[in-house]
């Protein structure tokens, strides 16, 4: 089957208005998603769409969730391929967890751009200026950064983390600095050296942003879901007076649509990768749901159109590879990641 999407536009409450098509064959979305479901079967694979994913790819996935989530599903997924709708350093970690599966990325070029300011010279560079320290490096790095690292952590389990390191050891925390300025204002820790890596692609949800939305809508609860670059500046200003806490929530991709279920409020702003409104639209369609930056989109995330997943299931195309050494010694790292903070986490 050849279709091509050019765009598809969505209401605020993220309904489908319209599709547009060009090539040669109309296809309606129904008749997309039948036939990636059929293609997924034939292959025996499991579709995984990260949280950020356009609408259409997360509601046509097996599994919706942020990077952590994903990361254990792959590992105890039986299929025999994992199609991994999301960036590469995540399609990476899956191949890291199950070495033994087929992984897929439709769109090879998604890259990260938090996971590009680091690479692995620079960060053996930067260890031999500190021996003896513990390294610990946020899931947004590549394979070969997770493989010279002694410990993953997401934001979600980064504080747990660190805080299991013995106090006398000191600590190198890469690459993201708002999640390493959370972490050392949380666990107290003098001797945790922090990358200056950032997000680039949001830097665009600044903390002026943040603090002009909460002032101008008193009413709204915050979530601020910890799971990606682009919220870590939130994450490190919600511990400050600019984000009253009552009204601020600091929560996992699980724990912000329980609490989408149940709030009673009639409109929250969410302070994250505008990806995730889809998610919390669907658990609650009463409540308003706003982003503190509506430009805040992940472009990379975004590359995974209807046209691309279909043709990686179809022709099974991008197949991610990581070298097997490389893989043995970030295993170890990514393992100590998805053991911690199980309970404090609802997945997808
Ligand atoms: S939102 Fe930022 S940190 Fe997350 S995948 Fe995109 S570039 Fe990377």
């Amino acid at each position: 089957m050849d279709l091509k999407f050019a765009s598809i536009y969505y209401s605020q409450q993220g309904q489908i208005l319209e599709t547009t098509e060009i090539g040669s064959h109309h296809i309606s979305l129904r008749e997309w998603s039948d036939e990636v479901k059929r293609l997924a079967r034939e292959r025996d694979a499991i579709i995984l769409a990260h949280n950020y994913q356009r609408p259409e790819i997360q509601d046509v996935a097996d599994h919706v969730g942020d990077s952590l989530a994903l990361s254990r599903i792959a590992a105890q997924s039986s299929a025999s391929t994992i199609v991994f709708a999301g960036v590469y350093f995540m399609a990476e970690t899956a191949k890291i967890l199950a070495p033994e599966r087929t992984v897929l990325i439709p769109e090879p070029r998604a890259g990260c751009s938090l996971a590009d300011s680091i690479d692995a010279d620079q960060l053996r560079e930067w260890k031999s200026q500190h021996p003896g320290a513990v390294v610990v490096a946020y899931v947004n790095t590549s394979a070969e950064v997770k493989a010279e690292s002694d410990l993953c952590c997401t934001s979600a389990n980064a504080v747990e983390i660190v805080a299991g390191i013995p106090s006398d050891q000191e600590v190198l925390f890469l690459p993201d600095q708002f999640l390493g300025a959370h972490v050392q204002r949380a666990t107290k820790r003098e001797n945790m050296h922090i990358w200056m890596g950032e997000c680039h692609v949001h830097a665009g949800i600044s903390p002026q942003d943040l603090r002009r939305k909460a002032a101008a809508a008193p009413e709204s609860e915050l979530f601020i879901h910890p799971e990606c670059g682009c919220a870590t500046p939130a994450l490190w200003l919600s511990g400050t007076d600019d984000l009253p806490a009552e009204r601020t929530h600091v929560l996992s991709t699980g724990g912000m649509l329980e609490r989408a279920r149940t709030t009673r409020a009639r409109s929250v702003l969410v302070a994250t990768e505008t990806g995730m409104l889809h998610q919390l639209r669907k658990a609650n369609p009463s409540v308003q749901w706003e982003p503190v930056n509506a430009k805040a989109e992940c472009v990379y995330m975004k590359m995974t159109t209807p046209e691309v997943l279909l043709r990686c299931l179809r022709d099974g195309t991008t197949e991610v590879e990581v070298d097997a050494e490389i893989a043995t010694r970030a295993r170890r790292a990514v393992e100590a990641m998805i053991a911690v903070g199980a309970s404090s986490l609802g997945g997808e």
